[in-house]
């Protein structure tokens, strides 16, 4: 077996964009992933995310998730492919000083488009949504969404097609020597050795290293309803309906594309589930809070049916931050992950991240957020807060 500069474990949003990164690094680069890019148990084997620069008051997030459109835009020019849906993204706020309100202020100040709507205008501009018990809206008209599990799968081959290797398998740690990894095994007992490894995955990195990430990575079901609206009823397709984060509430969806369905996910933590072997079927009580929220917010749903379902997992750190960080046994080994609910857009700024790390790049002080060592206090800040309840 030929030595790789590079062997990527995963071939999710984090992992595929850190081997083309690596590749066109021109570094020889190995991707493994147990079941193949864009599976429906990854993480990122769903159909849709959303792309957003809201962030709070978080200065960093937002400008990576901006450098991450620019990147995905990029990525589906060079291969003529849509892989982002420009729906737009609105943020609805019960009060004047939660995430929104710093998210309207944060935005403003680094030049991202973003409008505050009154609830007034909101039911002029988009009358499928029933707004009349919010504070405001934030409007973001440049976020929109990605076709997560096409994206993930059009990055892995144009990583093949820049002379990357792809090997399936389940693969593990290796022969070590000292505080070096060789190299990974492979399910079917080849050795893949390599100068440096990257763990990207997913939910799956606590089972890989219990000992380091047992306690930082949480596992969760995560459950997702896809409504479908009547024949010919175009208010809820993407170039009528935008993405929408009822943050407060804890609950968000994106419209209907490729005729799938409106999406809609309570944001509340599942119980914990196995990624491999967990079954996915969704919860009774996920369909009734759908339709409870929907009845409030998206009235024209209301009797829409359940034409699809899908069971994704969080794989949530304390305080939502990603992991991007050496193993703390071995300089060649690198553990990506801890998405957190946010992570898929990122995907490309986190694989130049990584390479530059790799390089010998220290990082930078807002970076030092991803460290292993660090003490982390729960807040669930960069996904929603559960404040309101919606009856
Ligand atoms: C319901 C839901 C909604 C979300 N919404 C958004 C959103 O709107 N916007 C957003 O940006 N993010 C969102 N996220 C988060 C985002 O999807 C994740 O952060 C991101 O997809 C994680 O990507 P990953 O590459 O770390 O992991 P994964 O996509 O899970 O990829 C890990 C890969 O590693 C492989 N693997 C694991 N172990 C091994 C092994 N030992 N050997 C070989 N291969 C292995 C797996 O097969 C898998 O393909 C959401 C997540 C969920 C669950």
């Amino acid at each position: 077996m030929t030595t790789s500069d590079v062997v990527v474990i995963g071939a999710g949003s984090m992992g595929a964009w850190t081997a083309l990164r690596s590749q066109r690094a021109g570094w020889r680069t190995t991707l493994i992933d147990a079941f193949g890019a864009g599976h429906p148990r990854a993480t990122s084997g769903d159909e849709s995310r959303i792309l957003r620069a809201s962030h709070g008051a978080d200065v960093f997030y937002t400008r990576w998730s901006r450098e991450a459109r620019t990147a995905w835009l990029a990525f589906g020019e060079e291969i003529g492919e849509t892989l982002f849906v420009p729906a737009g993204a609105l943020w609805f706020a019960h009060r004047e000083d939660g995430f929104e309100g710093h998210s309207l202020a944060t935005l403003t100040s680094m030049g991202i488009p973003v409008e505050r709507v009154e609830p007034a205008e909101m039911a002029e501009r988009w009358p499928q949504i029933r707004a009349d018990d919010l504070a405001f809206a934030l409007y973001e008209p440049e976020a929109g969404l990605l076709l997560a599990r096409r994206g993930v799968v059009a990055v892995a081959r144009a990583f093949t097609t820049l002379g990357g290797r792809f090997e399936s398998g389940w693969a593990e740690p290796g022969a070590a020597d000292g505080r070096r990894l060789l190299d990974v095994v492979a399910g079917d007992g080849i050795r893949h050795p390599a100068e440096t490894f990257v763990f990207a995955a997913g939910p799956w990195l606590p089972t890989i290293f219990p000992a380091v990430l047992g306690d930082l990575i949480s596992v969760t079901k995560q459950d997702v309803v896809f409504l479908g609206p009547a024949a010919g009823d175009n208010r809820f397709g993407a170039e009528a309906l935008p993405c929408w984060v009822d943050y407060d509430a804890a609950f968000y969806g994106l419209p209907a594309v490729d005729g799938r369905g409106v999406k809609l996910a309570p944001d509340r933590y599942g119980p914990v589930f196995d990624p491999t072997d967990g079954e996915r079927i969704v919860d009774p009580e996920t369909v009734r809070l759908a339709r409870r929220y929907v009845a409030r917010r998206l009235p024209g749903l209301i009797d829409a049916p359940v034409v699809e379902t899908r069971v994704c997992q969080y794989e949530t750190t304390p305080d939502t931050h990603f992991i991007i960080d050496r193993h703390p046994d071995f300089d060649n080994v690198w553990i990506v992950g801890g998405g957190s609910g946010h992570g898929f857009k990122h995907g490309p700024v986190i694989g130049s991240h990584v390479v530059s790390r790799i390089a010998g790049a220290p990082p930078g002080v807002e970076e030092e957020r991803f460290e292993l060592g660090r003490a982390r206090t729960f807040q669930q800040n960069m996904r929603t807060g559960a404040q309101v309840r919606l009856d």
